[in-house]
Formats: structure tokens, sequence, C-alpha cells
């Protein structure tokens, strides 16, 4: 396919999205059914409005722009990603994969392209999990991996349920379901994205084709201990769990490295969280993943006994197997792009969950040359960023006839 894409074609698009949801930071916080979700949501449906795309919106949430009719001409091509972000998370992850998505449309109406097959593009919702704790919710509530009366039962950190933030947003919980008609309008999905790493910087290439996604987890545990006073309690009567948590990070550390995986403590919570009060509780999470599925759940059962030791519980919040992404798809996509070279990832992706479901899905990283993400510091170079849509464009060429 001869056509290209600008720089000022990209600008137009991303200089849209960008000021949304933006913290003082510099880093992003678009949360699921908040104001700035609300309003990227918006924007997207306005942008494929303006292309001419029929706008649907599934039993879970997620954002479907077609062009075609999958329910006459048979399941579609759906390319696309997410808008939400992680708290003071980039610009790229997510908005870079439906923002070259968006204009892979363009490039295909320039070319005169009328797709033999429908194409669709989709804003997949509430992919990070931020607001409510589960990563992929969208994908996972869409495919029947998580069930509707869980979800609408999670709550934010000031307590609202999904029920009662999706009343806020206008939408009516009792709607929320696994939607398999949605599904079944997809033939296949191929998902561009930042990547998260620093892959492609050693490989010396723009984009290279994703092959399989981690097994990756989310555990919540729990350390009770007994509020008091920190001026008038002796050290020796204090049952004080920041000691049990800070002891239980290390130990996550040392069995990270002892089982081959990765595992982080990243998110904390203290109650009552004063400063002259010693804890009555302390609720700490556990992201764990790694190439092996069996490796990360042997760490995860040590932790778990670890923090049994001092008295306290874990629970599961997610867990998702190591997901391969489809090997004709993958291959197909390999020869399109010049032999791009491939890499796993040890991020979870909607792609990974449609995977999952059953549906050809593959991916398409775009360099990142820190490698850093979930951070206002993720960056791609705007050179590579027109690769990404290249690349796409490509692929999509290729897989809607
Ligand atoms: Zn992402």
């Amino acid at each position: 396919m001869p056509a290209t894409v600008s720089q000022a074609e990209f600008d137009r698009l991303w200089n849209q999205v960008e000021p949304i949801g933006r913290a003082a930071s510099g880093g992003y916080r678009r949360f699921a059914w908040t104001q700035p979700d609300l309003a990227l949501r918006e924007w997207f449906a306005a942008a494929c409005a303006e292309r001419g795309l029929d706008l649907t919106v599934d039993r879970a949430g997620n954002q479907w722009a077609w062009w075609g009719n999958p329910d006459d001409a048979g399941p579609g091509v759906a390319i696309g990603s997410h808008l939400d972000s992680v708290p003071d998370g980039g610009a790229f992850d997510g908005p870079l994969g439906v923002v070259s998505s968006l204009l892979v449309v363009d490039m295909l109406r320039r070319e005169g392209v009328s797709p033999a097959r429908p194409l669709a593009v989709v804003n997949f919702t509430d992919e990070e999990g931020a607001r409510f704790g589960v990563a992929c919710g969208g994908s996972r509530l869409l495919t029947g991996a998580l069930a509707a009366q869980r979800a609408l039962a999670l709550r934010d950190d000031d307590g609202a349920s999904l029920a009662e933030a999706l009343r806020a947003a206008g939408r009516d919980p009792e709607e929320l379901a696994a939607d398999p008609a949605a599904v079944g309008r997809v033939g296949c999905f191929v998902e561009l994205h930042v990547e998260q790493g620093r892959g492609l910087v050693d490989l010396g290439r723009p984009v290279a084709v994703g092959t399989a996604i981690w097994g990756h987890g989310r555990w919540r545990f729990e350390l009770p201990g007994e509020a008091n006073h920190a001026g008038t309690t002796r050290l020796a009567d204090r049952r004080d769990p920041t000691l049990a948590y800070a002891t239980l990070v290390l130990r996550a550390r040392d069995l990270a490295e002892r089982h081959g995986v990765l595992a982080t403590c990243g998110k904390v919570r203290i109650d009552p969280n004063g400063v002259n009060a010693i804890p009555s509780l302390v609720t700490g999470w556990l992201d764990a993943r790694g190439d092996d599925d069996a490796a990360v759940q042997a760490m995860v059962a040590d932790f778990a006994q670890a923090v049994a030791g001092f008295g306290g519980t874990l629970a599961e919040e997610s867990w998702t197997d190591r997901t391969p992404f489809d090997t004709g798809l993958t291959n197909r996509l390999h020869a399109a792009l010049d032999q791009a070279p491939y890499l796993p990832t040890g991020a979870g992706h909607d792609a990974g969950i449609l995977a999952n479901a059953g549906l050809p899905t593959a991916m398409l990283f775009v360099r990142n040359p820190s490698g850093v993400s979930h951070s206002p510091a993720e960056y791609a170079e705007p050179a590579d960023c027109l690769a990404g849509v290249q690349a796409l464009a490509r692929v999509v060429a290729g897989l809607v006839g």
C-alpha cells in the first residue's frame, strides 16, 4: 500500500487527545467512567463520526466503530486499543493504538480502498484497572472472563461501586453483561501499542510483532494490627503491621529472584493513615508475572505462606495464563512488515483477553527509547509513531482484502 501518513495528520489527532486528563505531574489520570474518561469517549465518538464509521457500544461498555456491517458481511477485522490510564500514566499507553487506528482508516479511504471485510476501530473500557482493581475490565466483561455481578460490586478507593460509577456516567448497570454477539462480529484483532520495555532499542527497529503475553496476576494481602498512640505505646507493646509489610516487600523481591519471575508491591493502603497513630491495618497488593505460569504461581504460593506467617491473608484479584498470540496471524504480520522482529511482553493487554477467548489476535509494538512506561516519562519518537501507523496500515490492507 503506497499511502503514507504525515506528521501533521498524526499531530492533529494526537493534539486533540493529549490535554484530556493530564495532571499537574505531567502524567495522566484517565480512570474508567470519570470525567476525563467520558471526555475521551466523546472524543472517540466524534472522531469516528467524522470518518463515517458506525459507532456501537457493547454491553461491557467498549466502543466499536465499524466501517462496513459485520452483521451482514460476516466477522470483520478489529484494530484499536484503550484510552484510560494508570495513575500518572504516560501519553502513549493506549492512545497511540487508538490514534494510529483512526489514521489507518484515513489512509485506506484516501487510497480508495473499500474493504471486502468490515473493519472496526475499538476503544476498550477500563484496560488499566486503575479505579476498580481488575485490569482489562472491559474485554474481560465482554468475553465473560469477568462476571457482571462481580464487576458491579468492585469498589474504587472512595468506596464507589462500579454500579454507582456507571449510574453516575448515565449508564444502566443492569445492562452490564458478557456480549457474545459483539465478540462474534470480530474475526481477528490487531492491537498496536507502545513497547513497555527496551526490546526494540536493543534490536534497532521501530516496530515489532508480539508473540505472547506472560502469565500475570494481582493479589491483595491484609495485615491486621492494633491502632494505638504513637507517643505513649511502648515498642514492645505494639502490634504494628507496617513492620510485616516492609519485611514482605523484601520477601517478594527475594522470592521473585529465586523463581525467575517479576514481583512488585506498588500499592499500599494504611489505616487509619495518621502520622501519630500506629496502624490498625495494612492492605498491600502484589503484582507478579513471568514467562512460566508455574513459576509465578509457585512464587505467589511462597509469598502467601510468608503473609500467613504474619497473621495476614492473601486473596487473588486476577490471574491470566500466559497467552500466545495467533501463530498464523503473527507470522503474516512478520512477513508483511519486512521480517519485523518478534517480542514477548510482560504487560497485560486486551489483545490477550481476546486471544484467551479464542479470537485470532496479534500485537504490534512501537519502539520506546527509554523503555519507561506507566510514567509521565513514557515516550515514542514521532518517526517511530508514523512507522507504527504505516505498519498497521499495511497489515490491515492485507487483512481486509
Ligand atoms: Zn495499554
